[in-house]
């Protein structure tokens, strides 16, 4: 018999929700990704460039053209300049980035705080690396950070905390003063951060995204973390990227290039493309999203869910208790799926102690406006 060093993983909800959307022949708007494609002149350009001789190795830290058009990116929209050579690494998707930070720094005994509900990825992670989560829940109706339990969370122990913002599940955005905060609640202990900001572009309303970049406070001890497929509507591609202070990112690329070496090379020369002809691309991005929120939102306001707009993020949630409040969560999400032909993801899965009583699903809205119009008369009729 194996002695499992992950014995409480299995398969992840969003494979668990996508197979039964699938088996089934429900509209997944469960797994996060869009029902449509990337730019055409994006996926021409990767089509163009495996073509061409762009097939080998890519540098182990990324792509030249592609890290400067980050580091442009980086001064467009968070006023920050950084060293394109000894501060950003292209990898193969965010999930990675974030493991690779976590080995990097996390020893056996350390603890790492994050706030629930919290990304699949990041305990798993700490647990290989011999670390312990502690478990901060974020407030239950706004997921705003409780300052109070984080404080009393820090402990001798803490060596990280890990950051989503704008955040998934719930779609809530830090302030520049949440980052402030935090900055000065650490001040001098010898503690990392971790910024998961994949939805740095996906955030509404005219709300500017704060970034962990604009905090010097902060990025003086954190990693960075984006992930192209996100922006780019390609998921599937699995490119990312981590900023990070030179020491802090040689020991990051001392593990990268371990685990993977190096990303895909005809992607990175096709991104770098990209961004350098379509700059508009991040600036339509908000709108684009905020179109397909609203038209969902006013599509379910003659339903029975009910919900607060989200701020960032693809993800919409919404409250059934209205409808099933004799159902949790995860038997609701299976209910949806198998009788009402919509599949979700439910949010206890996200916490190491679900909130009692919470009735909350997962929506994602990053689809056609056929698909969401088709969604929305299903869950009207529930
Ligand atoms: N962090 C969060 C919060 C996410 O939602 C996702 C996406 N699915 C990731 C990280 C992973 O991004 P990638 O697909 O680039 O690994
Ligand atoms: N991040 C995606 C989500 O939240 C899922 C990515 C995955 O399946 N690993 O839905």
């Amino acid at each position: 018999m194996i002695s499992s060093k992950l014995p409480n993983v299995g398969t992840t909800i969003f494979t668990t929700m996508s197979q039964l959307a699938a088996q089934v022949g429900a509209i997944n708007l469960s797994q996060g990704f869009p029902d449509f494609d990337g730019p055409q002149a994006l996926r021409d350009a990767v089509a163009y460039h495996v073509a061409n001789g762009h097939n080998q190795y890519p540098p182990m830290t990324g792509l030249p053209a592609l890290r400067e058009q980050v580091g442009h990116k980086l001064a467009r929209f968070y006023g920050v300049t950084v060293d394109t050579e000894r501060e950003i690494t292209i990898t193969p998707g965010a999930t990675q980035a974030i493991f690779c930070a976590i080995q990097a720094v996390i020893r056996p005994g350390d603890e790492v705080i994050v706030f629930d509900p919290t990304y699949d990825s990041y305990e798993p992670s700490v647990a290989l690396a011999g670390g312990r989560c502690v478990h901060v829940p974020l407030a239950p109706a706004t997921f705003a950070i409780d300052w109070q339990r984080l404080s009393d969370a820090i402990g001798p122990r803490t060596r990280m905390i890990m950051l989503n913002s704008p955040h998934n599940p719930s779609g809530a955005v830090f302030s520049g003063a949440d980052l402030d905060q935090l900055a000065a609640l650490i001040g001098e202990r010898d503690i990392y951060v971790v910024s998961d900001e994949v939805y740095e572009h996906l955030i509404y309303d005219g709300v500017a995204h704060a970034s962990v970049l604009a905090c010097e406070a902060l990025y003086r001890r954190a990693f960075v973390v984006s992930s192209f497929g996100k922006t780019y509507h390609v998921t599937g591609w699995k490119t990312g990227y981590v900023v990070a202070p030179p020491a802090l990112t040689a020991e990051l690329r001392k593990v990268h290039q371990f685990v993977s070496f190096c990303g895909v090379t005809p992607i990175q020369w096709a991104l770098a493309d990209f961004m350098a002809a379509h700059p508009e691309h991040l600036d339509e991005l908000p709108g684009f999203y905020q179109a397909k929120r609203d038209l969902f939102c006013d599509l379910l306001q003659g339903s029975r869910f009910r919900f607060t707009r989200t701020p960032g993020t693809y993800f919409q949630l919404v409250d059934y208790a209205q409808i099933r409040p004799d159902l949790n969560d995860v038997d609701m999400s299976l209910w949806m799926t198998k009788e009402h032909g919509v599949a979700c993801i439910p949010v206890s899965v996200f916490y190491n102690e679900p909130v009692r009583e919470q009735r909350l699903v997962r929506l994602c809205f990053a689809k056609r406006e056929e698909t969401l119009r088709e969604a929305a008369a299903k869950l009207c009729a529930i």
